[in-house]
């Protein structure tokens, strides 16, 4: 896994390497074909420019001071012999032919000896290079190899009503042998340079674009490897306005979600621990107790008193109450967490409820001497939700206001028409709670004081969560000494 990281830039590199070196490859092959190509071509233009006249300029010689080629309607081979031997011995690359007017090979030294000439060279070549006046590149044929074409110069005589043309290839034979080793020397060494420096310039061009373009993938693939080897931290800096700003943001956005997942996790991670610590705690609690007594009991048995044992037995009911009550609530708080319970909403008299209540816990607040009222409005007023939760919560609430409030205190549940819902008041005149530990109160087992702990803790919470399943939020005004009311708000019915 991590070395399939750590080779991913290299990979690359080296893909992008191979693909540069065969691009450099295939210029220089290129280059060398296409200079090969044009110096050859120049080379010939510039013979054939340069002699373009020649032939032009032997007929006007030769003709002016001696007897002309033609005699008799026959070549003047003597004349015309001599005259080629002294072109091609000033310049041995020439072949001099004499081509009638259909370009049939009339005479030439090389025709005498050489019995593979051809008789006829093609009339177009020539007619193109008169009417251009010689000014162009234009390659005829060559009668002494009759598959190849050369460069030539060629003018047009008449003698006698005879026409035809002097015509002269200016690459013979010696020319090509010699222009062909110069110009492989040459172009070996005009090839290798190229090449050689092409391949200079590109491998550091190369090597620039290559470090550009993968700067940004070094930058991904660093802070990636950095992230997964525990620096949740790395992100990729500044990404606005370059190349990678969506994969950037995106790998950045995700890696923010993971960390802040991890954190979530941790907590509640932190909060298991804890509420399992806690938890068990409130068992041994009673449970120490049940047993202590139950073994007085069973040791004592026949010493102790009826009232004595009355009040162990008293204690022991109580110790199992709490239990019980304890272990409801764990039961309950932890099938609202694992979202097991749905609401089921329904139509029903929050009046009808809270008389219920009130008349539950009567009995519980005149133990304590609290004054415990129920102020409504007369008619009856009407909720739309689930009538077993809001009971839960209502029970959780005015348990709490009993037990945090001194004897002759007073405990009222109010309920006020407002426009479209019903608002629902636990006041107290108890032992309020701390102003900065207010904010806590609905977390799982938060409690204000824990040595004076009377109970499980989970309490508000499983009446927070009732709230979050009607999509209500519950508030919470309190001052110390002086009391505290508990606030929240149900969807009144229309019916
Ligand atoms: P507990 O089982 O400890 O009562 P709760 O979740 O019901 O747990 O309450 C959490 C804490 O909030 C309590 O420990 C207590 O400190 C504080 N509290 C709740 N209701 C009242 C109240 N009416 N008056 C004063 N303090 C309260």
């Amino acid at each position: 896994m991590s070395t399939e990281y750590k080779t991913l830039t290299p990979k690359l590199i080296k893909k992008l390497w191979l693909a540069f070196g065969f691009l450099v490859l295939l210029m220089g092959v290129s280059y060398i074909f296409i200079t090969g190509y044009y110096a050859n071509k120049y080379n010939k233009a510039t013979i054939q420019q340069v002699n373009a006249n020649v032939a032009n300029h032997v007929i006007q010689e030769k003709f002016s001071n001696a007897s002309p080629f033609l005699e008799d309607g026959s070549v003047n081979k003597q004349l015309f012999g001599d005259l080629m031997h002294d072109m091609m011995a000033v310049n041995h690359s020439i072949e001099v032919y004499l081509l009638n007017d259909i370009g049939e090979v009339l005479y030439s030294v090389v025709l005498d000896n050489d019995s593979s000439v051809t008789k006829t060279v093609a009339l177009a070549p020539i007619k193109k290079f008169i009417a251009a006046d010689g000014k162009i590149f234009i390659e005829g044929d060559d009668p002494r190899n009759p598959d190849s074409k050369k460069i030539f110069s060629v003018a047009p005589y008449s003698v006698e009503e005879k026409k035809g043309f002097v015509y002269i290839i200016l690459t013979g034979e010696d020319f090509l042998n010699i222009s062909e080793n110069l110009l492989s020397s040459y172009f070996k060494q005009l090839g290798f340079g190229a090449t050689l420096l092409t391949m200079v310039f590109s491998a550091i061009i190369g090597l620039l674009s290559i470090w550009f373009l993968t700067k940004n993938l070094r930058i991904i693939t660093n802070t990636v490897i950095r992230f997964r080897e525990g620096d949740l931290n790395a992100r990729i800096e500044n990404p606005e306005g370059s190349d990678i700003e969506v994969f950037a943001h995106s790998f950045n956005d995700m890696a923010d979600t993971i960390v802040d997942n991890m954190e979530k996790m941790k907590s509640v991670d932190t909060l298991r621990r804890e509420l399992i610590a806690n938890v068990s705690h409130d068992l041994r609690t009673p449970l120490a107790i049940l047993k202590g007594y139950i073994e007085t009991l069973q040791i004592k048995k026949d010493s102790l008193s009826e009232k004595e044992k009355d009040n162990y037995l008293q204690i022991t009911h109580d110790n199992v109450d709490k239990l019980s009550n304890l272990i409801n609530q764990l039961f309950e708080y932890s099938k609202l967490e694992a979202e097991q319970i749905s609401p089921i909403k329904e139509p029903f008299s929050i009046t009808e409820l809270s008389y219920d209540l009130i008349a539950k816990f009567k009995v519980i607040a005149q133990k304590k001497e609290i004054i415990l009222t129920l102020d409504c409005p007369e008619e009856n007023c009407l909720v739309f939700a689930d009538v077993s939760l809001v009971e839960r919560a209502l029970q959780n609430l005015l348990e709490n206001a009993i037990k945090y409030t001194d004897p002759y205190g007073a405990v009222t549940l109010s309920l006020s028409k407002l426009s479209k819902n019903i608002e629902i008041n636990i006041s107290d005149t108890g032992t309020g709670i701390p102003v900065n530990e207010q904010p806590f109160i609905f977390d799982r087992y938060k409690q204000v004081d824990k040595a004076s702990k009377q109970g499980s803790g989970l309490g508000l919470a499983i009446v927070k969560k009732i709230m979050d399943l009607h999509e209500t939020t519950i508030t919470v005004l309190s001052k110390p000494k002086e009391g505290s009311s508990f606030v929240f708000n149900l969807p009144a019915y229309q019916g």
